[in-house]
């Protein structure tokens, strides 16, 4: 039976990496060091003026002085509909799970939070006239089937992935200057934005405004 993801409010995002200066383990410091260079005034960098200085920059929208740190950031059980949306954010880095070369016999689905995934709520025409109604558990396991069927016929996964639905769950990782961050999290978490990519960068955005204030806690 293929598995359905219900992820609301779950975690699906896990943070790889924070850059930081060869110095220190705050990435503030790397972008006031960068940031100060304007100014000629690294002489008045102290053990606390990196947060200062770097909510100064922000504030004055000098944006392209946050760029010169970056964040990693992996995301799993997420739907290939999330990442479709993702990578379309072009000043990024992208590695993800290949549907060309990994095996899909074992179907993992996101259904959307508020959906039931066993309520019989279709009723399928099939070719010799029988009627049958099917959840969106059915659909999913029956298109299991055909895959493992494609599969056993001798179709390798990059040919058997056309019939995967765009719910199939998905791994990416994701790197982007913190300029980008900021960009994506104000699109993506507003109410606007497909409930599940909001849902996520929302849980996102609630970890770096604890770990990076200074860079993130002006986005709502
Ligand atoms: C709510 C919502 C609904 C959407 N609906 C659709 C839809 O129906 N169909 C669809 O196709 N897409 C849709 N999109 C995706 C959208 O069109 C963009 O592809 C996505 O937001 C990423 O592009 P971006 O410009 O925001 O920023 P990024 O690609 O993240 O780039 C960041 C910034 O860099 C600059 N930049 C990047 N590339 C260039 C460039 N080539 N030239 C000049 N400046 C550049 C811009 O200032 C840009 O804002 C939707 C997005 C959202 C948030």
């Amino acid at each position: 039976m293929a598995e359905i993801l219900k992820n609301k409010g779950a975690k699906a995002h896990r943070i790889l990496a924070i850059m930081v200066g060869l110095e220190g383990e705050n990435p503030l410091q790397l972008v006031e060091v960068a940031g100060r260079t304007a100014y000629q005034s690294r002489d008045r960098i102290t053990d606390d003026s990196a947060a200062k200085f770097v909510e100064m920059i922000r504030k004055r929208g000098h944006e392209a002085v946050l760029e010169h740190s970056a964040m990693t950031v992996e995301f799993n059980n997420v739907s290939r509909g999330f990442t479709h949306e993702l990578v379309r954010h072009r000043l990024a880095s992208y590695t993800q799970e290949s549907t060309r070369y990994v095996d899909e016999s074992n179907l993992k689905v996101v259904i959307p939070p508020d959906k039931e995934p066993n309520e019989k709520l279709v009723e399928l025409q099939l070719p010799n006239g029988i009627k049958l109604k099917v959840s969106f558990q059915d659909w999913i396991d029956l298109n299991e089937q055909m895959y493992r069927g494609l599969r056993k016929a001798g179709w390798v996964p990059q040919d058997a992935r056309q019939i995967l639905p765009i719910g199939i769950k998905s791994q990416i990782v994701m790197t982007a200057n913190f300029r980008e961050w900021r960009h994506v999290f104000k699109l993506r978490t507003a109410p606007d934005a497909h409930w599940e990519i909001r849902q996520v960068m929302t849980n996102l955005l609630k970890e770096v405004k604890e770990k990076i204030p200074i860079i993130f806690n002006d986005i709502l």
